[in-house]
């Protein structure tokens, strides 16, 4: 098997498209192009705390040799024959436009053809750029596991998103005033490489549109499609629509699919929106462990809730408008780009709809009626379950067996007798349901999308605690762990558990801050 580092070097986007002429790395507006080139920062001591060896079969490759994996890993040393960038792009954060963010702390250090599938490699956390603005460029322990397990772990959940190939320890100290309480304090300075076929985000086309350079939007709207999207044929104002509408149904679909698992990304704001339907930036993110639709896990959200789970469909389309916006100049007619928009509302509800009626093995989404689909939310919210757990243990349930849904499924989560007799409402109904639909292989296909095991926040929270003791074991099980988020794994089963009482207000645990 071939070596990792001995790739054909591709630098299609570089060699495609215009580099800032500029190469002094402070922060600063950039014009006219569409990354700057940067080095990494040398760290002072590169540990490498784990690699994704899955991920690495799966590319078809092998590491060589693991000293120099971590030195490249840590931004100690460049790949010979790649020119590292970071890219220029604006956005939307919360609703209003912030004008120029860019690549602030993520270095591209490779694009490479790999068995014939172009990826790009970046490195998060390794030195500031000229996208910087106040920040320091560097990344801490405790974001990086999150950042890296999350990754995988939406991978193997099915979930479209970038990928995780590395974390290390950099050896610097990085201070970080985690509650912005005024108490900074020196943490582990860490680095993840991420790998996606593109990093390109909503906000690289915003950032052209908005300084109206149209020669620069097209030339990104080309390249992109000629890169990503070349089975629509050649640019023109027609593939530009058709692009449009390959990333609205992307988009659409990732976010269903976080919906099916209870993914709240935090900060979806259209910098982090990828162009091509991959969740990217894994920030304060949760999932939802008691159902409550109106949980954000973001601090910074928390007043205004805009990224709620609930949300997070309705977000997705105006984000979707916003790169809608973007391109209009290019294609001078809002009809097609509005019926794509509108196309999405109606997919959504409906696809949604499947989804939710898959989760409760029920194919016969016809005579289940959204206010069924209703109630049961309400019960969930109203008896507080955990989302995983519930969906998991429904996978088992038979049709006659109240009790048994009552103490099995519910737990002891249910409050009191009106509880009870919504939860009875609701049960009749299910298995008249599943009655009907007499499936045999009902219980095997509902485990298929109902995962047992995800990435609770206070699960990332403990690989991080051990870290720093300069323990890995937990870190380890947990990647492990999520490569087989479907199965049983009784041996793991530890981890099927609603987060301990300890976890429910601790910092880190349930709600996060942008500190990262
Ligand atoms: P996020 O909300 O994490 O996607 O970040 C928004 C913007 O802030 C992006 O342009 C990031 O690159 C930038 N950013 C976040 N943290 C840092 C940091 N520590 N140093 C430099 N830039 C950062
Ligand atoms: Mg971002």
């Amino acid at each position: 098997m071939n070596d990792i580092f001995s790739q054909d070097i591709t630098s299609n986007f570089t060699s495609n498209l215009r580099a800032d002429s500029s190469l002094v790395n402070e922060p600063r507006q950039v014009y006219n192009s569409f990354y700057s080139y940067v080095y990494t920062k040398t760290p002072f001591n590169p540990e490498l705390i784990h690699h994704a060896e899955e991920f690495i079969k799966e590319l078809g490759v092998e590491i060589q040799d693991i000293d120099y994996f971590t030195q490249v890993m840590s931004g100690a040393k460049p790949i010979e024959g790649f020119k590292s960038f970071s890219m220029c792009y604006g956005g939307h954060q919360f609703g209003s436009w912030a004008g120029q963010l860019g690549d602030g702390r993520a270095i591209n250090i490779a694009e490479f053809d790999i068995n014939n599938k172009n990826w790009s490699f970046q490195l998060k956390g390794a030195g500031p750029t000229p996208y910087s603005r106040t920040a320091d460029g560097l990344a801490v322990l405790r974001s990086s596991v999150r950042e890296y397990l999350c990754s995988e772990a939406m991978h193997y959940l099915g979930v479209p998103t970038t990928r995780a190939l590395s974390l290390v320890k950099t050896g610097d100290a990085v201070t970080r005033d985690v509650l912005y309480d005024g108490h900074p304090e020196d943490e582990d300075g860490a680095i993840v490489c991420r790998v996606a076929p593109s990093f390109i985000r909503f906000g690289n086309f915003e950032i052209f549109s908005i300084r109206k350079d149209y020669d620069n939007l097209k030339k990104l709207l080309d390249y992109t499609i000629t890169q990503h999207y070349s089975h629509l044929g050649v640019p023109s104002k027609e593939t530009y629509i058709e692009f449009f509408r390959e990333v609205v149904v992307k988009t659409k679909e990732m976010i269903i699919h976080w919906q099916r698992v209870g993914f709240v990304h935090g900060v979806m704001n259209t910098d982090n929106m990828s162009i091509l339907g991959l969740t990217i930036d894994y920030g304060p993110y949760g999932w939802l462990e008691d159902y409550d639709p109106s949980w954000t896990p973001n601090t910074t959200d928390s007043y205004q809730k805009r990224y709620r789970y609930e949300s997070q469909g309705n977000v997705g389309l105006w984000n979707l408008i916003q790169l809608a916006k973007s391109i209009y100049p290019l294609i001078e007619d809002a009809a097609p780009l509005q019926k794509i928009l509108n196309d999405y509302e109606k997919e959504y509800a409906s696809d949604y709809h499947k989804m939710i009626c898959s989760k409760l093995g029920l194919y016969r989404v016809e005579d289940v009626s959204e206010n069924f689909i209703k109630e049961l939310k309400m019960n969930l919210v109203n008896s507080e379950i955990d989302m995983t757990i519930f969906f998991r243990e429904l996978c088992s349930i038979s049709s006659d067996d109240f009790d048994k849904f009552y103490e099995g499924v519910l737990k002891s989560s249910y409050k009191d007798e009106d509880d009870k007799s919504s939860w009875q409402k609701f049960y009749t109904k299910y298995s008249e349901l599943i009655t009907n639909e007499n499936d045999n292989k009902r219980e095997e296909k509902m485990k298929l999308v109902n995962p047992k095991y995800v990435l609770r926040n206070y699960m990332a929270h403990l690989a991080t605690q051990d870290l720093k003791k300069g323990n890995s074991n937990t870190l380890n099980e947990l990647y492990t762990l999520l490569l087989n988020p479907y199965d049983e794994q009784p041996e793991l089963e530890k981890w099927y558990e609603k987060r301990p009482a300890w976890a429910k207000t601790k910092v880190g645990c349930s709600m996060l801050s942008c500190s990262s």
